[in-house]
């Protein structure tokens, strides 16, 4: 047995169907009752259901959280925060607005209880992304992390097929990087198979039954344990070629993730037995298996259709080598601009 530190999980996590109507209940048990609840424009309705169903608890609403959480936003969101004198945040959405609500909590030091309505998993980790005329940063910090997070299966049950099958496998991309984390362990291990096995046996059923409760409940939980692991471990080649296709060519999160996985997963396969479990998971090839799990669920598997450009991919595989990191396998340029050839044309890996 390999030695190792297990962090502990640090949030308080409430699952289930029909959760949402605890929201009240978790923000008193913080001692909280003065919440600014945080939505995007497209979920102000439901942001406004909620409101209804807390009462005196909401003491304002912020519907303009946005995509790689803008400081300028953050900078608004806050006044509306002083301006209401809230004591809390609580954050109903997908990654944007978890990220919004984490920005106003790491700024003003308040609770956050985060309500995930899609699979891509910010609420469990200490990670923030925020940018600034443009320019992304990331940082780490267990203070970023919402001390509540509530799973409603039942929010889900409305989130569009294509958007779910490439947040599931935005998701599948944290769990597979924590298997071979530097500083992963025996726990982050364990939940990511789990994962993976959950989103294996329900994303291609989800176009079928896109309200099955028993399909989204099992890919809900999937991704609560693809978002605790990457809470509690560094990520390698493939999140970081995801960012650089994703900040510098300004391509969508959730397909860019989608498409790279089998082809990251594929190259870092050939590098260490931590994969084994997922090849015997996926018919023996972890690269062609999760490709086949993207082309059977329906997700995007080409870069060239979200508008990249074969020109680009040069440029990207210089950007992708700037920064160093730990990664199972070694690679240099020529790796690297041949994984995201066959990612822009789409093809199976082996
Ligand atoms: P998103 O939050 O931008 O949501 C996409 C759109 O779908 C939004 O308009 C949203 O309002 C809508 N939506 C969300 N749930 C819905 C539902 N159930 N029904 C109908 N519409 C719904 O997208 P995302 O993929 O969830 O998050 C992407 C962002 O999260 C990126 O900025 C990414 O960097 C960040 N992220 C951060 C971390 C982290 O640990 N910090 C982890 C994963 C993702």
């Amino acid at each position: 047995m390999s030695p190792f530190v297990f962090p502990g999980i640090a949030t308080r996590v409430v699952f289930g169907h029909g959760t949402l109507a605890r929201t009240g209940d978790e923000v008193a048990r913080l001692g909280r009752s003065r919440a600014l609840l945080l939505t995007t424009r497209s979920q102000a309705e439901a942001g406004a259901a909620l409101a209804d169903r807390m009462g005196e608890t909401v003491v304002g609403t912020f519907g303009d959280a946005a995509m790689h959480t803008p400081v300028e936003v953050t900078d608004r969101a806050i006044r509306a925060y002083q301006g209401a004198g809230a004591d809390c945040v609580v954050s109903l959405g997908g990654g944007s607005t978890i990220g919004l609500g984490k920005a106003i909590a790491t700024r003003t030091g308040c609770d956050h209880v985060a309500i995930p309505t899609t699979y891509a998993g910010s609420e469990m980790t200490d990670i923030l992304g925020e940018t600034t005329d443009g320019e992304k940063t990331t940082r780490r910090d267990p203070s970023i992390r919402p001390e509540t997070v509530i799973y409603d299966v039942d929010l889900t049950l409305g989130l569009p097929v294509d958007l779910s099958v490439k947040s599931a496998l935005n998701a599948a991309a944290h769990a597979v990087e924590a298997l071979y984390a530097p500083d992963g362990n025996p726990v982050t291990s364990l939940m990511s198979l789990e994962a993976l096995r959950a989103i294996r046996d329900t994303l291609p059923k989800l176009r079928e039954a896109p309200e099955d409760k028993a399909i989204r409940g099992r890919l809900l939980y999937g991704a609560w344990l693809c978002s605790t692991a990457l809470g509690y471990v560094a990520m390698s080649l493939h999140h970081k070629l995801a960012h650089v296709v994703g900040g510098s060519f300004d391509m969508p999160h959730a397909d860019t993730h989608a498409i790279l996985l089998p082809h990251t997963a594929g190259f870092n396969a050939k590098g260490t037995d931590l994969l084994g479990p997922v090849a015997e998971m996926f018919g023996g090839s972890v690269g062609g298996g999760l490709w086949d799990l993207a082309q059977a669920s329906g997700a995007p598997t080409r870069l060239a259709d979200l508008g990249l450009s074969e020109a680009d991919l040069d440029r990207a595989a210089d950007i992708a080598l700037k920064n160093r990191y730990e990664n199972p396998r070694p690679f240099d340029r020529e790796d690297i601009r041949r994984l995201l050839q066959a990612a822009w044309e789409g093809t199976r890996p082996a």
